[in-house]
């Protein structure tokens, strides 16, 4: 999504596209629509001339044994930045400690934001299951008016929520500030049984990554090149 025009794209439910973001970017600036999935999404984005792969190219056995597992105990499994917190069960949902998504949000010095989600959404999850990271709102939003924001984490509770929005409005209407925003959106959706993190910018340079889990992966990088790298509180 880019803030300076509210525009965004995405897609969800492919298989063949070796870089989503790509895609997503490209609904947004080579298409009239904000959304696509499956198929069509593939089918839009070769024809563009992005590159399509066969699935087995996003193969790994760490992923593949997790999946193995989770089907064994008939479960569906989160795939968060979680670091190490505990496999709780939370209803017939539990988590493993796996890298999932992966979002980003980046301020210019024009002063415009933009954010990204990328995920491949939760392990043993149904056929047809679409995450909060391709809806505009829950898991992922940029407004250069507020704030720039990436969500990871149990997206069901995300799209309830609208985790990424929200945050995004209570700085425009209540005029929090966005650490005060996020923390308050976030305390929402724990509320409602969920968990996760999420990354966010604001239009000052302001940076929040809260999380209610042991860990999230997270990183920073100034303009003048000073990098942060973070797991655990
Ligand atoms: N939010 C993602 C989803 O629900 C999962 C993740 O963050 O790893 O599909």
């Amino acid at each position: 999504m880019d803030g300076k025009t509210l525009k965004a794209g995405s897609i969800a439910g492919v298989t063949t596209i070796r870089n989503p973001i790509l895609a997503a970017r490209a609904v947004m600036e080579r298409s009239e629509h904000v959304m696509m999935i499956g198929r069509g999404a593939e089918g839009f984005a070769k024809e563009i001339g992005l590159q399509i792969v066969d699935p087995s190219y996003f193969y790994t056995p760490e992923r593949w044994n997790g999946l193995q597992k989770a089907l064994a105990e008939d479960s569906v499994k989160a795939v968060l930045d979680h670091g190490n917190k505990s496999s709780e069960l939370k209803g017939t949902v539990n988590k493993d400690n796996k890298f999932g998504t992966v979002g980003a949000v980046a301020l210019d010095q024009a002063g415009n934001l933009a954010a990204a989600t990328s995920t491949g959404g939760m392990t043993n999850k149904k056929y047809g299951r679409v995450g909060d990271a391709p809806l505009i709102g829950a898991g992922t939003y940029a407004n250069n008016a507020t704030a720039g924001i990436s969500c990871t984490g149990w997206g069901e509770f995300f799209i309830r929520s609208v985790v990424a929005y929200d945050i995004s409005a209570m700085m425009e209407y209540q005029k929090l500030s966005l650490q005060e925003a996020a923390a308050k959106a976030l305390a929402k959706m724990e509320k409602l049984g969920g968990d996760g993190g999420l990354v966010a910018l604001d239009n000052k340079g302001n940076v929040t990554m809260p999380f209610n889990t042991a860990g999230m992966y997270r990183g920073t990088v100034t303009a003048d090149g000073q990098i942060d790298v973070n797991i655990y509180r």
